[in-house]
């Protein structure tokens, strides 16, 4: 129990910022924040895949620090996101479905773009699905902002919008920009010659899309040619940031720009039953990148303690010396409490057109342990999980109370904000969702 009591001021932590100024912007380090959906962090080379997917995030994250156990705090897009953005987690930030529908983030909760705007920074932000367009909140604070409402293959568009934007907005304030890469998300179908490169034999044709009515159950037989698209997609992104990386050092931003890289969630091949994301709170899809390069990152450094998408914005708050008056759940990762044995928890909000045996309700990260609680018809079971000796989740262990009451601790969390339904999505981006069994 003494150990519980230790660990809660730690959950609870609410780091707060004091005192805005604008005057000292132009001293300031650029940022570029990369969120490449649906990317799971054990297909990195620099995670230990056996495949090299991805030379130019490597290098990046060799030059730079990374997180060996970041955790995705939900597992799909909408609340994932909401919760890069706010610094809070999912049950705090209330973004997501319930059962009246999706709800937008809050309209006046300070999110990544009003806070560095309102530090002085130019802001853009491009994005690739329409769960992240205006009406879903993501927009707000932005001088430049646009959204594809399915922007799977468009890696390279973006970066040239990107890099336009920056050649035509600059002035001698620094930037900010959150750029955001759909094509690592199913259906997995990148440009020639991504899309055989890791299976050149392969003959099959059959679309992860058309076998979403069998609720994403795949034949065995078919895995390899999901994980080698799903592969050749980390290479096609990875060589699209590789050329950014390059114009980026040729244009002499080099040296004042921080990029970070990190994902919403990951995606699951058949470990629990299906292709995909969005219901279980396994690692396959919780687990995912984060790693920081730029001026002042200690290069070459690999962090193990276990860290979450809310300590994001508090992150870069501290790296580019913004003082706010925002609160947030998460810390700066490079601050001493960020090293001390905290609780990162996850939760999973309703989502519609999956099916599951048993449905996730909640996981909490402690330390090695991960505590998950799950419900069966009207019955919640609590596991836990020795993530060292058991990465894969395959020797479940009756939860401890440690474990117990960290999770029910989380799932009593109130909310801080109860945002609005989102409302007016035009047909094209409801068509767009449908399609990808968000609808
Ligand atoms: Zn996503």
């Amino acid at each position: 129990m003494q150990k519980l009591l230790s660990a809660f001021p730690l959950f609870a932590l609410v780091l707060t910022f004091s005192c805005g100024n604008t005057s000292t912007a132009i001293n300031r380090p650029n940022v570029i924040l990369i969120i490449i959906d649906a990317l799971r962090a054990d297909h990195l080379s620099c995670y230990g895949y056996h495949r090299e997917t991805s030379p130019s995030l490597d290098s990046l994250a060799a030059m730079g620090t990374r997180w060996e156990n970041f955790q995705a705090q939900a597992p799909w897009t909408l609340p994932a996101t909401a919760t890069i953005f706010t610094g809070l987690d999912a049950k705090q930030h209330g973004t997501g479905r319930r059962l009246d529908g999706d709800h937008r983030l809050h309209n006046e909760v300070p999110i990544i773009p009003t806070v560095f705007s309102s530090a002085g920074y130019r802001t853009c932000g491009l994005f690739n699905v329409a769960l992240l367009n205006e009406n879903h909140g993501f927009a707000r604070g932005f001088d430049n902002y646009s959204c594809a409402d399915f922007g799977g293959g468009r890696a390279a568009v973006t970066v040239d919008e990107f890099l336009q934007w920056l050649e035509s907005s600059n002035d001698n304030r620094p930037f900010m920009a959150v750029i955001h890469f759909f094509d690592v998300h199913d259906p997995y179908n990148p440009p020639p010659p991504y899309d055989t490169m890791y299976f050149p034999d392969d003959t099959l044709t059959v679309s992860v899309w058309e076998i979403a009515a069998g609720g994403r159950v795949v034949h065995p037989e078919h895995l390899e040619h999901f994980l080698s698209r799903y592969d050749g997609s980390i290479t096609w992104v990875d060589t699209q940031l590789g050329r950014l990386f390059g114009e980026l050092r040729m244009r002499g931003y080099s040296d004042s720009t921080i990029i970070m890289v990190t994902a919403d969630h990951g995606e699951e091949f058949l470990e629990w039953g299906f292709i995909g994301h969005g219901g279980h709170l396994y690692q396959e899809v919780l687990h995912i990148p984060l790693f920081i390069a730029g001026p002042g990152i200690p290069a070459g450094e690999v962090i193990i303690e276990p860290a979450g998408q809310f300590d994001i914005l508090p992150t870069l708050l501290s790296i580019c010396s913004i003082e706010d008056t925002t609160s947030f759940e998460g810390v700066d990762l490079f601050s001493m409490a960020a090293m001390d044995q905290r609780s990162i928890p996850a939760s999973q909000l309703m989502f519609n057109g999956q099916v599951f045996d048993q449905t996730s309700l909640a996981s909490v990260v402690f330390g090695n342990m991960k505590g998950l609680v799950t419900r069966r018809g009207n019955s919640d079971s609590y596991f836990m999980f020795n993530l060292q000796d058991d990465p894969n989740e395959q020797m479940p262990l009756e939860a401890d109370s440690t474990l117990t009451e960290l999770l029910d601790y989380y799932r009593a969390t109130p909310m801080l904000w109860d945002p609005p339904l989102v409302q007016d999505l035009d047909s094209s981006s409801t068509r767009a969702l449908e399609d990808l069994g968000y609808i």
